[in-house]
């Protein structure tokens, strides 16, 4: 199903004229998105979003697009137009939907759709993942509408559907590539994380690949037979468990990848320290990390390709030994691994005929380019800004957002959400009690405003 509309709004309509107040705008964030977290926009209803967002561009005088491709799903698309000198267009990304919620883990403090502003914190789900983000978005996006700046390049604000399940609404941009031909992308993607890998250090890891993913299922087959009577050797659970072995042992002998984004990193961690930190983290050859680095869960995954066995299936009693068993994994490929170069790894590991391998996802790696890049560098330089504790870097995400489309159509994708966050306020992304601090979020729009007037605006 798909329904187009463009609403055409009159130019005058809520416009901010000569007296444009941009303290004032920044400082109407954070009911912006209250108002946002109040809308349920979980799966299948991200059209309510993409409406409630497309009021606050009309009330700028900006023209939209609501693709509704599928139902109660949809994408809001709106563009404000330069004159191409700068180059391509710079695209701001959102997903409007959230993941779902456990309310009993919700009790005792404001709920998930409330948007309360408390203590200094707009909660909600949300709030990190990622409407927080949304609004920062839309706050710049209409900030350079509002401060009537010429533009050297189209900026698009895009806010879609279906992150979380199935990246429906990404697929449905690159469908539409030909209106959109992203020079830039910039989406959610790494926070500046406080006490990361030094207290009193934070560290904001700008995303600027992701690895790739390979979903498996493993079927293994054998003789059904009674319970009773073990005959191991012919029997599906036998097979399986030993191909599952493999894969363990596989995946724990992986050794890290030194990715030249992993090594800008902790060079700029390193410039920051003093002292023998300062030597080793700044040093070219960085084995000596080896040991902490693949202690860290994240970091161990964004250095490897992962062989993780995330499920099992095929039990039916104690009593039945069944003719199939089967079992999932989940495969994360690392830059230099291709799709097919894991499945044939993965055959010659588990090298058991009665185990069949069946493709369930994948999708290659994707990188962007950061190195010399003026737009990396200006999302690099006013996040960083005036903070001596703030560390910038490149890094390569062991998950995948909606980036990974893009980047394939030829987008250099950067994910960076503006916000420090503590340990503790992270546990909210996908679990209970998400917030974001009010400070964060209007940091994050003069940011935002900050990188759109250097590399967007003509002088
Ligand atoms: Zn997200």
């Amino acid at each position: 199903m798909m329904l187009s509309i463009w609403w055409s709004v009159l130019a005058s309509l809520g416009e901010g004229g000569q007296d444009f107040d941009q303290e004032a705008h920044i400082q109407e964030s954070a009911q912006l998105l209250s108002s946002y977290l109040q809308v349920d926009t979980r799966a299948e209803k991200e059209l309510d979003g993409a409406r409630f967002l497309g009021e606050h561009l009309a009330a700028a005088g900006i023209p939209y697009e609501i693709d509704e491709y599928a139902p109660g799903r949809a994408n809001l698309m709106a563009k404000l137009p330069g004159d191409g000198s700068g180059g391509g267009p710079v695209c701001l990304l959102s997903h409007i939907d959230t993941v779902d919620w456990e309310p009993e883990l919700w009790e005792g403090g404001p709920g998930p759709l409330s948007g309360a502003i408390e203590e200094g914190y707009i909660w909600g789900r949300g709030a990190l993942d990622m409407k927080g983000m949304g609004i920062v978005e839309l706050q710049a996006f209409t900030a350079l509408k509002r401060s009537k700046a010429t533009l050297s390049r189209d900026v698009w604000l895009l806010a879609v559907a279906d992150e979380e399940d199935g990246n429906g609404g990404a697929k449905r941009l690159v469908e539409r590539w030909d209106e959109l031909g992203c020079a830039y992308v910039l989406n959610e993607g790494g926070m500046g994380v406080q006490d990361l890998l030094f207290e009193g250090q934070t560290v904001y890891p700008i995303s600027v690949g992701e690895k790739g993913v390979l979903w498996v299922r493993l079927v293994a087959h054998g003789e059904p037979g009674h319970g009773s009577t073990p005959v191991v050797e012919r029997e599906s659970p036998e097979h399986l468990i030993r191909a599952l072995n493999k894969v363990r042992a596989h995946n724990e002998a992986q050794e890290p990848e030194w990715h030249p984004a992993m090594i800008e990193l902790l060079n700029n961690v390193g410039q920051q320290r003093k002292g023998v930190e300062k030597l080793v983290l700044t040093k070219p050859a960085k084995t000596v990390l080896k040991g902490q680095l693949m202690d860290n869960p994240v970091i161990r995954a964004s250095m490897t390709t992962t062989w993780h066995v995330t499920g099992l299936e095929g039990a039916r009693a104690p009593n039945v030994v069944p003719g199939t068993s089967s079992a999932v994994l989940d495969i994360r490929l690392s830059p230099t691994t291709t799709a097919d170069m894991a499945l044939a790894e993965l055959a010659a590991l588990i090298d058991d005929d009665a185990v069949e391998i069946q493709v369930l996802s994948r999708e290659e790696a994707a990188v962007s380019e950061w190195q010399e890049d003026p737009f990396y560098a200006a999302l690099s330089r006013h996040i960083q800004a005036d903070r001596p504790e703030v560390v910038v870097g490149p890094a390569i995400s062991p998950g995948f957002t909606d980036s990974i489309y893009l980047r394939h159509v030829g987008a250099r994708a950067y994910g960076l959400v503006p916000f420090d966050v503590s340990q503790e306020e992270l546990a909210g992304f996908h679990g209970p009690k998400e917030r974001v601090s009010v400070e964060n979020l209007d940091r994050g729009v003069r940011w935002l405003i900050g990188v759109l007037e250097e590399t967007c605006t003509l002088p």
